[in-house]
């Protein structure tokens, strides 16, 4: 069985091919980026339909697959921009009704999860999901994917992003940030927001732009700083996730996950507890149309040709769905 899968939930349009063996076959992305600014959804939309048709090609033809090939078409339903989240569903039930196979509307974070499982061979983990929309301690119990710990506010990604546009890099703003912190030597204090299990970063944000506006401060150690602070953050909620729930393995998943100092501050609390760490590969980490392939097989038992009952969920939440797929092992 062959899954072509749909991503569009934000800056990225991305088609996969995978087949319930977890071969890959093909994974093609084209992602919506800025010199200046954040994401404009208008635009986002606007850049997706325009390179829709040449991205699901182009996984095709690298794939070696004919459309007919296909056996089952997947999309990400949500959570995402709902302009964004448009354009990916129609175009699959376009391909779905063009060859009349059945079409599998996913969750876009637990589909980081799940091609997180598959690539690493972690078995029951916690997942790290710092993204750019999302940021959210997730871990199997009791029937669902439940949210142990998350964002009161915005996602890390987009704080991250938001400064570094307030600084004059353009999106996405991450990775800029990362070559910053390796210049940066000195720690200067930040606001540390953990309440319970969840984070914020709102704060954090209104308090490195002062820093940044008063001219005291080295952009670099900000930087440094910045990614110190959140990241310890991130790391000790997940430890505590971990902990609560008795697991012993840890998967990154989502566009932050690609940052080498949260990997390193993951991967040293998961030595000192003697539990595993992983890392997939980046293009996983981003967002993909593999993982949403990959989950559209695992759960194709739910899918249908009645495509005119499926819709879009923007704000579908990780804990709202329902997992019948769930084993320890899934290949
Ligand atoms: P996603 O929403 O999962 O596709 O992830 C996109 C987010 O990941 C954006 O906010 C990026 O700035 C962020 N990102 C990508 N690479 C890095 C990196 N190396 N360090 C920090 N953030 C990153
Ligand atoms: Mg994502």
């Amino acid at each position: 069985m062959i899954c072509l899968g749909i991503e569009s939930t934000a800056h990225t349009f991305s088609c996969g091919i995978i087949d319930n063996k977890g071969k890959i076959y093909a994974n093609v992305a084209d992602a919506y980026k800025t010199e200046k600014g954040g994401i404009n959804p208008t635009d986002a939309k606007l850049h997706h339909e325009n390179v829709k048709n040449k991205v699901v090609e182009d996984a095709l033809n690298s794939a070696n697959l004919k459309l007919e090939d296909i056996s089952l078409i997947s999309f990400s339903q949500g959570p995402g921009l709902a302009p964004c989240l448009l354009v990916g569903m129609r175009k699959a039930k376009e391909l779905a009704k063009k060859i009349n196979v059945p079409l599998i509307p996913v969750n876009h974070c637990i589909a980081h999860l799940e091609i997180g499982k598959l690539l690493t061979k972690a078995k029951d983990p916690v997942l790290l999901y710092p993204s750019g929309a999302n940021t959210q301690i997730i871990a199997y119990e009791g029937g669902k994917y439940r949210v142990f710990g998350e964002t009161l506010d915005q996602g890390v990604g987009n704080f991250i992003d938001s400064f570094a546009r307030y600084i004059g890099l353009g999106f996405p703003g991450g990775p800029k940030i990362e070559k910053l912190a390796l210049q940066g030597k000195n720690y200067i204090e930040l606001p540390y927001v953990v309440k319970g299990m969840d984070v914020s970063f709102s704060g954090i944000l209104t308090n490195i732009k002062q820093k940044y506006d008063s001219g005291k401060c080295d952009v670099e150690d900000l930087a440094f700083s910045l990614q110190e602070t959140v990241f310890a953050m991130l790391v000790e909620v997940s430890e505590r996730a971990m902990a609560h729930c008795g697991k012993n393995e840890l998967v990154l998943g989502g566009g932050v996950g690609c940052n080498k100092r949260l990997q390193e501050m993951c991967k040293i609390m998961c030595k000192e507890r003697y539990a595993k760490f992983f890392v997939p590969p980046s293009e996983v980490l981003v967002d993909n149309g593999i993982q949403i392939a990959w989950l559209g097989l695992l759960q194709s038992n739910q899918a249908t040709t009645d495509y005119d009952t499926i819709d879009i969920k923007p704000y579908e939440r990780t804990d709202d769905v329902k997992v019948t797929w769930y084993r320890l092992f899934t290949v």
